[in-house]
């Protein structure tokens, strides 16, 4: 087998950033005197790192990141360059990249290319308008190369609202900074944190 796994994950650590408001990642070793392991107790939120948000994120009354088949998490998925986008991935732009319903789409934006190492507020988002599009196409996934897909401080949640409605689940948090525009299988299972608006998951591109 001469597969290629491509780790698209971003590290998780108590130094990884998090989206403000978020609460930090905490790691705690504990040693086990009595089984003589090593048992680490680990805090985190549901939207750190690498994660997938489930429609109860943004929807009242969504499908939790358990209810969601999982599927739609394994299989083949397109990589879009919106490198040439600032600001927000737009509406022309996903047009023209001939994008067909049960698509999974990874959008690849120039925050890949900044890093995850400090948090950008004026990182790229999508288009009210763009998921408007993927919305009206019917894509089966969408992710996003930053720990949001809506824009910072925008009281605009159709980015979000639009798709998870649909239950189109959101990837946040993939690091693209070393994948090329192309076709890809995607193996990205959130963890069975059951009921829950949102999960990590470890993320890759299998070539
Ligand atoms: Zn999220």
């Amino acid at each position: 087998m001469n597969t290629q796994i491509i780790d698209i994950s971003i590290p998780l650590s108590s130094s990884t950033i998090v989206y403000p408001g978020n609460p930090q990642i905490e790691i705690q070793e504990i040693k086990s005197e009595a089984s003589k392991s090593t048992i680490s107790k680990i805090i985190t939120g549901s939207h750190n790192g690498t994660h997938i948000d489930a429609p109860k994120h943004a929807i009242e009354n969504g499908k939790s990141i358990t209810d969601l088949p999982l599927d739609v998490f394994m299989g083949p998925c397109r990589v879009v360059d919106c490198t040439a986008d600032t600001g927000a991935v737009s509406r022309e732009t996903l047009e023209s990249k001939n994008i067909q319903s049960r698509e999974r789409i990874l959008l690849k934006t120039s925050n890949s290319q900044r890093g995850y190492t400090e948090f950008y507020p004026d990182f790229v988002y999508l288009s009210p308008e763009g998921a408007q599009y993927l919305k009206e196409v019917g894509i089966a996934l969408v992710g996003i190369d930053y720990f949001s897909i809506k824009q910072k401080g925008s009281t605009d949640n159709r980015p979000h609202t639009l798709l998870l409605e649909k239950d189109i689940p959101i990837i946040e948090g993939i690091d693209l900074s070393q994948v090329d525009e192309g076709e890809y299988t995607l193996v990205a299972f959130p963890l069975k944190y059951m009921g829950m608006d949102g999960a990590p998951a470890r993320v890759v591109l299998l070539q």
